[in-house]
């Protein structure tokens, strides 16, 4: 495991911002930490990043320590906080050459900041002062100066809130490039961001994880397409099931139930009806869902 988190708490005071987080990241996995304003996104990655203690609970990055082994952590992690706080009134280089220096890159800094102005598309605007750049190109930075070192793990905290739809894009494609040689953690609240960039979403709300699900499971679920469960008197042949038409994906839930994911907007439930008579299945009971992903991301993350 890349990422291990254990029952891990926060308490800001009395308030409880992190309660009993459990988390685990698999080598090249890109995860969203997907969560309402205030849930707790920051808090973790603050935790995971060495920048913040947890009260209990234990945090290993890589098989290391971040209690214990902070400094070996560091090392491996490269992080984007929110708000990407930098020096505005040094250069693009300077900074760079700077967070160079921190990591002790020595004899190898010029080349690695060549490579990151290069990797991160700054080139144009590599001999300006990083405040008079636009929004789109400060983030720039700022992912550049995360991967300085190249670190084993990236850890962005909304890397592309307040960006224009143009900027979003680029970022989004920088942080997916990076992704292919590394682990990431990202955080967002929003949800095309997790469709577009990430193989799997944890949501966590109220300092608490709601769902861990590979993104995909939840696209199957996005606006047009249609749920119906599906309960048998006996197992049914699930792959005569997915072959009907309109069909997406059949997920089986326990040896009798089925979900089945249909792509069309059109009922299927008599479809299903007939293929049952036709096979010789029984039914029992037939629930049609009509659910969106903004649906099951509000369903768990907000009070009713
Ligand atoms: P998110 O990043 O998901 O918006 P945060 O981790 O920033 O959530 O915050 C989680 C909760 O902890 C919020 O209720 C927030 O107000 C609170 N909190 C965060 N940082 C502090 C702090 N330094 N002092 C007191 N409360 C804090
Ligand atoms: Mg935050």
């Amino acid at each position: 495991m890349t990422l291990k988190a254990e029952n891990v708490s926060r308490f800001y005071g009395t308030q409880k911002a992190l309660d009993n987080v459990s988390l685990e990241l698999k080598q090249g996995e890109i995860v969203a930490l997907l969560g309402p304003n205030g849930a707790g996104k920051s808090t973790m990655m603050k935790i995971i990043t060495c920048y913040l203690p947890q009260n209990e609970g234990n945090v290993w990055v890589c098989g290391h320590n971040v209690t214990t082994e902070s400094i070996k952590v560091r090392e491996i992690v490269g992080y984007l906080p929110e708000h990407n706080p930098l020096y505005l009134d040094m250069y693009v280089r300077e900074y760079l050459e700077f967070v160079a220096g921190l990591h002790k890159l020595g004899k190898k800094t010029k080349a690695r900041v060549a490579e990151m102005i290069e990797q991160t598309g700054l080139g144009p605007e590599q001999h300006k002062q990083i405040g008079a750049l636009s929004k789109g190109y400060r983030q720039r930075v700022g992912i550049a100066q995360a991967l300085i070192h190249d670190p084993q793990v990236l850890i962005l905290d909304e890397p592309t809130s307040g960006l224009d739809p143009n900027q979003l894009v680029d970022i989004r494609q920088l942080v997916k490039e990076a992704g292919k040689h590394k682990t990431v953690l990202l955080s967002t609240h929003i949800m095309q961001e997790v469709e577009a960039v990430c193989d799997r979403v944890v949501i966590i709300n109220k300092g608490q994880i709601v769902a861990d699900a590979p993104t995909r499971e939840l696209q199957l679920l996005n606006q047009s397409n249609r749920v119906i469960q599906v309960e048998f008197e006996q197992k049914p042949n699930v792959e005569s099931l997915r072959s009907i038409e309109g069909v997406m994906e059949v997920q089986e839930i326990s040896e009798k139930e089925v979900k089945v994911f249909t792509q069309s907007t059109q009922d299927l439930r008599s479809v299903i009806f007939k293929w049952a008579v036709n096979n010789k299945h029984v039914i029992l009971s037939m629930v049609y869902e009509d659910q969106s992903i903004e649906q099951v991301f509000r369903q768990l993350t907000f009070e009713v």
